[in-house]
């Protein structure tokens, strides 16, 4: 069996460990991307490497809706169409891009960049809700749209946010039932996120 050191010295052993670490990819897989990579001429590394770099050097967090973007405001929050008195609070970006892809919602969002979890110690403190209390203040906001994933976190943080936001006058909604029970909004088809937005119900 090859040591740590050994590991970290030999380039194929690196390039897996690295690749290892990606979400869903175990060392199997990692074994196989990396065999994969080695096996291009030197353009797709290359290629590869500068865009993983230059996403990570460009892209930040908008700073008002905390979805990434490469500009200090995202095109949704400086587009002068959108409604920003509709705010859609979904829990990361790509929740951002499945009600975009859905094409029915014209508001503004606010990414939260997680759930609240006790058992992992995501308590409102490590995730956006200071933020978006913030941006409801000035009762420019009509409705929050709560679209959290419908697991029992995603409920969770629905709950308390909604207890949060309905004192301060503004109407709180959440996606209709519909959308598969622990399904991530991320890989729900548009037709049934457009369904769950239009549906959208208002929570007590
Ligand atoms: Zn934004």
């Amino acid at each position: 069996m090859e040591t740590a050191r050994e590991r970290r010295e030999d380039p194929v052993s690196k390039l897996v460990f690295e690749l290892s670490k990606l979400p869903g990819i175990g060392e199997k897989t990692a074994t196989r991307l990396a065999y994969f990579i080695l096996k291009q001429d030197s353009a797709y590394p290359e290629a590869l490497a500068d865009a993983i770099l230059s996403a990570k050097r460009r892209i930040g967090l908008c700073r008002s809706c905390h979805t990434l973007t490469d500009g200090e405001t995202c095109r949704i929050c400086s587009n002068a169409q959108r409604d920003r008195a509709l705010v859609c609070v979904v829990e990361r970006p790509p929740d951002v891009q499945s009600i975009e892809r859905a094409g029915r919602f014209r508001g503004v969002y606010h990414v939260l960049h997680g759930v609240l979890s006790p058992l992992e110690g995501i308590g409102p403190e490590e995730i956006k809700v200071r933020e978006l209390l913030d941006r409801l203040q000035p009762a420019e906001v009509r409705e929050v749209i709560l679209a959290t994933n419908p697991s029992v976190e995603g409920e969770a943080t629905a709950l308390y946010l909604g207890k949060l936001i309905k004192p301060l006058g503004v109407r709180v909604t959440k996606l209709a039932h519909g959308l598969p029970v622990g399904g991530v909004l991320e890989y729900t088809d548009r037709e049934t996120v457009g369904r769950a937005l239009e549906n959208r119900v208002e929570i007590q």
